[in-house]
């Protein structure tokens, strides 16, 4: 059967400890040994089913990492406290002094600024580069490159990166591909094109209801074996650990992902569609226009759509100020970062989630100050929603219709 990342999941079977459809949650930060010389034994290595302390790893970080690992198709994942823990660990564990990484510049504002302020601290040095220029990439490898990092659909501008390409050039020079696929997870599967390490901010699409922050790691066994390895491991080590209690939760919402997929999607194209015929500067990977539609095309699962992230242009900071408040207090949604929300979330890129880059290289980017990134809500309605964000249009003097 054809790889598909939701039956994956529907296929594992957890049980509770007294035959619960959900699985027990463990709620203890250590666990007793009946015989010392096993709990030498497993701080030495990882025995299954035998725990040590939750820092480490517990039953229900293990439950949710793994249904994580299916999704991606990896042989296996680690759950992390956050979606930037998840990231700098990897990176972490991958670079020493001396090291560098190849990054996307247009990358969420917080790796950007880790990539930019952090990593020189530990002699890790760092070259951005226009992720969608094969040539610029392998021109920029040297042989002290370790990681080529981007994200699968760019976090503002929804670039998409050509995964297959990129990794034939990662292979080819043996450095390790690492992709970030927050806003795109069940439509693309970045293991299954060629990446090595997965990342997901599990903060925005996969919990889906804006109640966490929670990130994962999904690799090979060897790999998620050396992040938590007692005396070496960065997830061990620098302790990012996601709560037990918060772990269940996210496996419980996991499950209804693939269904949130298909109607954000069926919701981005509505938008991105009447935005377009509105005349408005909009950023959608489902739309014709978008300069890698075709390339996001042969990659994605098509029965997921292109995702519920949209970028429209404003013109100005102030229409997109004045135009993000109006839409909020029309309840079209909340004025608010993050994303994968029931409801619509929307917020000015450029003065928020991509503050951290220099003023100069947005420009360089097309990341101007009248953009408004927009995750689409789960509304039943969207034509409705629509016709409310027309209004705000208007109101705001943008793009209105020409009187004949
Ligand atoms: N990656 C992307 C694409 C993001 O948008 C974000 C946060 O917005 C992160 C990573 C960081 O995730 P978290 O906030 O869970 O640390």
């Amino acid at each position: 059967m054809k790889y598909n990342p939701a039956q994956n999941i529907q296929n594992l079977q957890f049980f509770g400890e007294f035959g619960g459809v959900n699985p027990s949650i463990e709620d203890s930060s250590t666990y007793t040994f009946l015989k010392a010389e096993k709990m030498e034994e497993v701080f030495e290595k990882e025995i299954e089913g035998c725990y040590l302390y939750s820092r480490h790893w517990n039953p229900t970080n293990r439950y949710l990492s793994e249904a994580l690992a299916k999704m991606e198709n990896t042989e296996s994942a680690v759950v992390t406290a956050s979606g930037m823990a998840a990231i700098t660990s990897t990176l972490l564990q991958l670079c020493s002094a001396g090291d560098e990484i190849i990054s996307s510049r247009m990358v969420y504002g917080g790796t950007y600024a880790f990539l930019k302020n952090i990593a020189p601290r530990f002699g890790i040095r760092v070259h951005f580069i226009d992720i969608t220029n094969l040539e610029q990439i392998e021109k920029s490898i040297t042989p002290a490159t370790k990681v080529i990092y981007c994200e699968t659909v760019s976090n503002p501008l929804l670039e998409i990166a050509d995964i297959p390409s990129i990794s034939q050039i990662s292979k080819k020079h043996k450095i390790k591909l690492v992709v970030d696929n927050t806003f795109t997870p069940m439509i693309l599967s970045p293991a299954n094109l060629g990446a090595d390490i997965v990342v997901h901010s599990l903060t925005k699409y996969i919990n889906g209801t804006s109640d966490t922050v929670a990130g994962v790691i999904c690799a090979s066994h060897e790999f998620i074996h050396q992040l938590s390895d007692v005396h070496h491991g960065i997830a061990m080590l620098l302790g990012p650990v996601m709560d037990s209690l918060r772990s269940a939760s996210v496996l419980k919402n996991l499950h209804s992902l693939h269904i949130r997929m298909k109607q954000h999607s069926k919701n981005g194209q509505y938008l991105a569609e009447k935005f377009e015929e509105e005349g408005i500067e909009v950023h959608y990977p489902g739309l014709v226009s978008h300069p890698q539609h075709d390339l996001i095309q042969r990659m994605m699962s098509p029965e997921f759509g292109y995702g519920g992230m949209l970028v429209i242009n404003a013109g100005t900071k102030r229409n997109a100020y004045t135009l993000m408040e109006k839409m909020q207090r029309a309840n079209i949604g909340y004025l608010a970062v993050s994303l994968g929300f029931y409801k619509t979330l929307f917020s000015s890129p450029g003065s928020s989630t991509s503050s951290e880059i220099p003023e100069e290289e947005r420009e360089a980017m097309g990341l101007s100050e009248g953009l408004v990134r927009i995750s689409v809500g789960l509304d039943e309605c969207i034509d409705e929603t629509f016709r409310k964000i027309k209004t705000c249009l208007k109101e705001t003097g943008i793009n209105q219709p020409q009187v004949c």
